[in-house]
């Protein structure tokens, strides 16, 4: 698929760009009907109920910025335990037995990675929007936290993303995000300061694994990512000059995977279904389903 001169620009035209967010970019990279669903059908489908795994990310999410948020004197471990209660989600759980468990487990999971940190030290933003532009899009999300750091030739910056999720990262998952690596070129231009260093942090493990970009492997990560906005911005177009039923399931194929079961829209999509029907919503937070 390539690029509309509708949106990439006539020669000699002023380009048109195309806004978006890392995870839109990555919506239309997994699966081009979800990306349908998610950000062009107006009314939007309904989705399904409401993830367990969510409710459990955003809850810790929440908790840690609450903790940041605090005065330095403040920030103790016994403090980030109460935020976790003040602001747990019981959305997606099976039953009041399973949420005050996992409720359990989150406090515990907050407090420890709490305890790692020093209190004293003042990230530079926490969830904090940064963007940039190019010739071809205008890209912009938040970061969990963003560190500056003393290093041996100065201070630099850090982008630090929260990973919640039962599965152990790998320094792959840290080197291949497209997400990290925008936010980091976003990051370097809002405060005029290279960042070339982004960290996934597992909160339930405490593990830390992290990338050291370069210049050169920034600048392929925003050549990727111009590539899939080019696909995507023809995708909306021809989607905003009408286009029958059946051309635009083509236009938006599903891309069937493991993942359909945990999509919002599964129900909505008959090709995910059939293959990969709805998983329950507390699924993805146990190993056993139970
Ligand atoms: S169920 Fe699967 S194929 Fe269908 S929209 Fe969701 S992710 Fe795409």
């Amino acid at each position: 698929m390539t690029a509309e001169p509708e949106q990439l620009g006539l020669p000699g035209m002023p380009r048109r760009l195309f806004t978006c967010t890392p995870t839109r970019l990555m919506t239309w990279l997994d699966c081009p009907r979800r990306y349908r669903f998610t950000y062009l059908d107006r009314p939007p489908p309904p989705k399904g109920p409401p993830w367990a795994h969510n409710s459990l990310g955003s809850s810790v999410h929440l908790a840690l910025a609450g903790w940041h948020r605090l005065d330095a004197r403040e920030r103790s471990v016994e403090a980030a335990g109460r935020l976790l209660e003040n602001v747990w989600l019981r959305d997606g759980f099976r039953d009041d037995e399973q949420a005050a468990a996992w409720k359990a487990r989150a406090r515990a999971m907050v407090m420890r990675y709490v305890d790692t940190l020093d209190p004293d030290e003042e990230p530079l933003g926490i969830e904090r929007t940064v963007g940039m532009r190019t010739e071809l899009l205008a890209v912009s999300g938040r970061i969990d936290r963003l560190d500056l750091r003393g290093g041996p030739d100065g201070d630099v910056l850090v982008v630090v993303d929260y990973k919640t999720g039962r599965r152990d990262l790998t320094s792959y998952d840290a080197r291949s995000s497209l997400a990290l690596a925008l936010y980091a070129m976003a990051a370097g231009r809002t405060f005029r300061r290279q960042c070339l260093r982004v960290e996934l942090h597992h909160v339930p493990s405490g593990e830390i694994v992290a990338h050291e970009h370069t210049l050169e492997s920034l600048e392929r990560h925003l050549g990727r990512a111009e590539s899939i906005a080019a696909e995507a911005a023809a995708a909306d177009a021809a989607y905003r000059s009408g286009l029958s039923d059946a051309e635009s399931d083509a236009a938006f194929p599903p891309q069937v995977s493991s993942s359909c079961r945990y999509c919002d829209f599964v129900r909505r999509c008959p090709q995910g279904f059939a293959v990969h029907p709805p998983a329950d919503p507390w699924a993805a937070v146990t190993v056993d389903g139970s």
